[in-house]
């Protein structure tokens, strides 16, 4: 087994110093460094085999379509869904989302069907859904959390009725760090026929996911989240639900037939592909997977339950310093306040020690207006972090302090 040391060294960026200090980058819930393995991954392509996917019939198209397929598997085996038709590539969770709520908005919502969030979703599984509850007249209705930050399940299971046609709902918080009670969750909802969308933006780098065992419907994630490269996301739907809905896009490669007069559509997953997807992308995604394996899932999950317990430890015994999101349940990200001192200055200054934390809303703003804040400071933290990290991030706190308080 890899020690941390190692793991490190395999993430070039990880090396570098910002201002001349160590750089600590605690801002992986927004996005994940990415390991030699994936930026090579990356480069193979464009250098040896670059050709547009599925189109051509020379050597390179031919090489990279196998490539981009191969991909396709890799992440099919890694989340464990059933078929590969059930796996299709988008740009991210955003537009996996976004995807999602037009098909299925398209095919199933009337006016006065409901659509079930949770109070802790991202912007990302809030707006696609109110933009669709607006097309079609439908309505948002809203799981509420209690002061640790946790869903009230109650309250949820009220919420279901016979005008539910979706539950949308976050793995874990990025907020706050909360992991939500998915089997709970997902099992009430299918007992009231409904289906339910995961967002699974902060859940694919911290845990297993395995969808046989979770049986959400569709489950939506971000390659860039899990150490692979940006511009590559994953939708995956069950074949029946992503063999009756309509394409979110029209354009090359999704269809079968066109005529002016109509257009048939391709079979799955292709149905939902359309135009030229970010095959690199797709195969460096492939790689950052394999380098996931490599480590192996539960060691990185035991290295950080280390961190979140370590954190939680170091974080708790500082003065004037309170944590939203008290979960047991929960990722390793840290959301806080200093008393008296606007989050922006304690990122601003956190910075200048090498320090790379987030600051403001975390695109959650629903959250923040539970609390009454505008804005926390979060560090999100993942298995190449280090307990002597966590040690500089609160001493970099208290030097905060010294210096506005
Ligand atoms: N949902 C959650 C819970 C997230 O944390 C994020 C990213 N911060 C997203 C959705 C959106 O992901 P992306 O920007 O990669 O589409």
């Amino acid at each position: 087994m890899k020690n941390v040391t190692d793991i490190r060294a395999d993430f070039p960026i990880l090396s570098r110093k910002v201002y001349g200090k160590p750089l600590v980058y605690f801002d992986n819930g927004a996005t994940t460094q990415k390991p030699q393995c994936v930026l090579d991954a990356v480069d193979k392509v464009y250098k040896e085999y670059n050709g547009n996917i599925h189109r051509g019939v020379h050597y390179l198209s031919d090489m990279s379509s196998e490539a981009y397929e191969a991909a396709r598997e890799n992440v099919r085996s890694f989340i464990n869904a059933e078929k590969r038709e059930e796996v299709v590539f988008t740009s991210g969770t955003t537009g996996s989302i976004n995807g999602i709520a037009f098909s299925y908005g398209e095919r199933y919502v009337k006016a006065g069907d409901e659509i079930i969030l949770s109070r802790l979703e991202h912007h990302a599984n809030i707006v696609p859904w109110q933009m669709m509850c607006e097309r079609k007249g439908a309505v948002l209705r809203v799981i509420p959390i209690n002061e640790k930050g946790e869903i009230v399940l109650d309250e949820y299971y009220k919420l279901l009725s016979p005008r539910t046609r979706l539950v949308s709902v976050a793995q874990a918080s990025n907020a706050l760090g909360t992991i939500l009670p998915l089997n709970e969750i997902i099992s009430a909802a299918h007992s009231a026929n409904v289906p339910v969308l995961i967002d699974g933006a902060q859940g694919i780098q911290h845990g297993i996911v395995d969808l046989k065992e979770m049986d959400c419907d569709f489950y939506a994630f971000s390659g860039h989240k899990i150490y692979g490269p940006n511009g590559i996301g994953v939708l995956y739907g069950k074949e029946k639900w992503l063999a009756e809905i309509p394409p979110f896009q029209g354009g090359g490669d999704m269809v079968d037939k066109v005529t002016f007069e109509k257009t048939t559509y391709n079979e799955l997953p292709f149905k939902f592909e359309a135009g030229t997807m970010n095959y690199p992308a797709a195969v460096g995604l492939a790689s950052a997977i394999d380098y996931v394996l490599s480590i192996g899932r539960d060691y990185i999950a035991s290295l950080e339950n280390e961190l979140l317990s370590y954190a939680n430890e170091r974080l708790a015994a500082i003065k004037d310093l309170t944590i939203y999101g008290r979960s047991e349940h929960k990722i390793p990200t840290f959301s806080f306040h200093i008393k008296d001192i606007h989050q922006y200055d304690t990122g601003m200054i956190l910075d200048k020690m090498g320090i790379a934390v987030r600051t403001g809303t975390h695109c959650a703003q629903p959250v923040m207006d539970h609390y009454g804040i505008d804005g926390t400071v979060r560090a999100s933290l993942c298995f190449y972090n280090t307990k002597d990290e966590i040690d500089a991030l609160a001493d970099g706190i208290e030097k905060v302090k010294t210096m506005l308080v």
